[in-house]
């Protein structure tokens, strides 16, 4: 089973071997078991049905959330030359009634369907008329109505079981934690099925979490390194976006707005132009990210803070889905956290739930003031244990040193006390640093203990001790709006000289900068710049002419090994990772070509090159009819060599030819009827007359030759 999984991975996708949890999945699911899998952004969950949906008999059904999801993936298929399509309501009916036909004629192995469309009478009874290889319901956590992410057509799929017990299922989903997949599992009645955990560490994200102190200065510093890639800027209000767009492109970095306040028409097209152009920045609200599948997103950034580590989490998750460097980095100051606040205490919702989303933020605050490995914060908030600190975060790689601050704290939070705890940041800072101005002297504040006890510290340090303050939750803000700070409950042991508090020392500005562009994901090196160009040009040429996303035709990973790899034939093409047989058979002239810097070799190639080269291509999944165009010789000549190799044994005969096995076996059948010595096949092809090619039963009885000399 995992031999034939080997060779659909090979074949199809391309690719060497299966990651983490794949193998067993796909084992499960082919022998028609059902399973729940976790796994992170990026894990490779895709494979996960469409190996088994390719090793079963039938047409798989994938169930997905959203249109532009369903596209991509198709797009990918057609890519690879599986027959795939996506049934939505951008079709007209004619069409549909087409690609009915096509299923029913077991022309296509792979439908894509959004949730409340497969749950229809009609959908239902069609399907049930017809052999299914398997379910597939990714987002699966979209059942779960505690997620953001909730759609009430998920809860339906539940009489999938009922209806098609035979069917195996797979749910699968990016979403960690155990409430939600509880739910997945009573919802979707897949009590039978085997649970899949993965880790949910992103290993190829470095995390950086700076303090706010111009933040536009400072994306630029962290954008510098990365000119020519394509990231995504997170903003909290929609006038934001649009300021930062403009501030981008202005500054030569071509960027583009995405919030739900734009016109429907220009948000989808800049979300197109996203996906189908390199190295642009979108610059977006929150509205921006489900459904964004686009694998070369070398960078997210946070110019606020969002509101919870799940947040967090799944918003910079979307960088690096194709498991090259990417980076998380992020802006955050007292600001953000006074917002927040403020806007939690304003939002409907019951005491309870205000409780819970205010617990979140607290978290997320925690992250920010992290003093050890941002890493194992984030993946102990998640349920997980990373043993070692990462050395792949601002953390670990700067180190981050602590002071004792519970001098200066106590006299910042009697500073708060003192003044009737209803001020701002700016004048508590102005009390402890003693300026004499109008405000404090309208207040009296002049005459106050703590006046001026502060000089020993700058105007920069009290303000970050004093967000420090509230993030710990050490102080409050003041919930009707103007910003003021209080004393919370937790202070008092602090007020009181029963505890101490170390705080992390913040970078010097410079020191900050620096340490962001020696983190910086350089993919390419200076030399190798001409050449990714021209790798990347030709791509975007594919990618046009067939009217899909660049990434589509070749995703970024290989276009890289082949830069590194070099590769100088078709048969070394076939071994990058990422070029399975019909893209080698699409794409590979063309890219070779640029690689080795001219038009191809039209010399024909000597005898025994020729058999290294169709071995290799064989192996890579070609058919002989594939391999004949690519080695520019008859097919016939093709066969002649494929059974030569089969009897010297550098083939099998499954990687020759794809047989069906009934016919294989009456075929084997025909050629071990008599004894001694194997029939001619001049002998027994008369039996297969007009069903099975002659040079195909010289390949079967090259294999049987094979078998018995060993
Ligand atoms: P997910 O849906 O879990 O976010 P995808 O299925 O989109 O992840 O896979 C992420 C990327 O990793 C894709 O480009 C995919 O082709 C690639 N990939 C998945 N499995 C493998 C593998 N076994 N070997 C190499 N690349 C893989
Ligand atoms: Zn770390």
């Amino acid at each position: 089973m995992l031999d034939h999984a080997m060779r659909i991975l090979k074949d199809v996708f391309g690719y060497d071997a299966f990651r983490g949890n794949q193998a067993a999945i796909i084992e499960r699911v082919a022998a028609g078991g059902d399973a729940l899998v976790l796994m992170p952004t990026g894990g490779g969950k895709s494979l996960c049905f469409q190996v088994p949906a390719l090793m079963r008999e039938g047409l798989a059904v994938v169930v997905s959330p959203l249109i532009a999801l369903m596209d991509d993936q198709v797009a990918t298929l057609d890519e690879l030359g599986v027959a795939a399509v996506a049934l939505n309501s951008t079709l007209g009916p004619d069409e549909q009634r087409e690609i009915a036909d096509r299923i029913r004629r077991g022309q296509i192995k792979m439908l894509y369907l959004a949730p409340e469309r497969l749950v229809q009478p009609r959908m239902l009874s069609f399907l049930q008329g017809l052999d299914i290889a398997l379910f597939a319901i990714d987002e699966a956590h979209c059942v779960s109505q505690w997620g953001h992410d909730f759609r009430p057509e998920y809860l339906q799929l539940g009489q999938l079981a009922e209806l098609f017990p035979h069917v195996p299922r797979i749910a699968l989903t990016a979403t960690a934690d155990k409430r939600t997949r509880e739910e997945i599992v009573q919802r979707l009645h897949l009590d039978n099925a085997e649970r899949f955990l993965s880790s949910f560490d992103r290993p190829n994200i470095f995390y950086r979490i700076q303090p706010k102190d111009q933040p536009r200065k400072q994306l630029l510093n962290f954008l510098a390194a990365r000119k020519g890639d394509a990231g995504i800027v997170y903003c909290l209000s929609r006038k934001k976006v649009e300021e930062v767009a403009d501030f981008l492109s202005n500054q030569g970095f071509p960027a583009l707005p995405y919030h739900a306040g734009l016109p429907n028409e220009l948000r989808a097209f800049n979300q197109k132009r996203f996906l189908n152009e390199e190295g642009l920045i979108m610059v977006a609200t929150i509205a921006f990210g489900m459904g964004i599948d686009k694998p070369n997103v070398r960078f997210v950034c946070h110019l606020d803070l969002p509101k919870s580590l799940e947040a967090y989490y799944q918003e910079t998750g979307r960088a690096g889905r194709d498991g090259l460097p990417a980076d998380a980095w992020m802006a955050y100051g007292l600001q953000d956290v006074i917002f927040l606040k403020q806007m939690l205490n304003n939002s409907e919702g019951d005491e309870r739930h205000k409780r819970i989303e205010q617990h979140k933020l607290d978290a997320m605050l925690a992250l920010c003031e992290e003093t050890r490995c941002r890493r194992q914060a984030l993946l102990a908030y998640f349920d997980e244990e990373l043993p070692n600190p990462c050395g792949h975060c601002d953390n670990c790689i700067d180190g981050v040193e602590t002071w004792d601050a519970t001098e200066p704290a106590r006299q910042a939070l009697s500073a708060v006390y003192r003044s009737g705890q209803r001020y701002g940041v700016g004048h508590l800072v102005d009390i402890l640093l003693g300026r004499d101005n109008e405000k404090i002297r309208a207040a009296g504040h002049q005459h106050l203990a703590v006046f001026g006890v502060g000089k020993g510290f700058s105007e920069v340090e009290w303000r970050t001790l004093f967000r420090q303050l509230v993030a710990r939750g050490l102080a409050d803000v003041d919930l009707d709006g103007f910003g003021g700070l209080r004393l919370s409950e937790t202070c008092r042991p602090l007020l009181r000289g029963e505890v101490s508090l170390q705080l992390r020392r913040e970078p010097k500005p410079a020191q900050a900068a620096k340490a962001s562009s020696s983190a910086a994901s350089q993919l390419v090196r200076g030399h190798e710049r001409e050449m990714w160009e021209a790798l990347r040009s030709l791509r975007r040429k594919l990618a046009e002419e067939h009217s899909v996303p660049p990434y589509v035709i070749f995703p970024d990973a290989t276009l890289l090994e082949m830069l590194r790899s070099q590769p100088s034939s078709l048969s070394e093409m076939a071994e990058v990772s990422g070029v399975g047989a019909r893209k080698l058979e699409r794409y590979g002239q063309a890219f070779l070509e640029v690689l080795n810097g001219s038009g191809a070799d039209d010399t024909p190639a000597p005898v025994a090159d020729l058999r290294h080269e169709l071995v290799s291509l064989a192996r890579a999944g070609m058919t002989p009819a594939q391999i004949a165009g690519q080695l520019n010789c008859s097919e016939k000549n093709v066969y002649s060599l494929l059974a030569e190799a089969i009897a010297q044994q550098q083939l099998s005969l499954e990687q020759a030819l794809d047989l069906p096995e009934e016919l294989l076996g009456e075929i084997q059948e025909a050629f071990l009827d008599g004894e001694g010595e194997l029939p001619a096949v001049s002998e027994i092809a008369p039996l297969f007359a007009g069903r099975v090619d002659e040079a195909v039963l010289y390949c079967v009885r090259a294999a049987l030759q094979a078998e018995f000399e060993i």
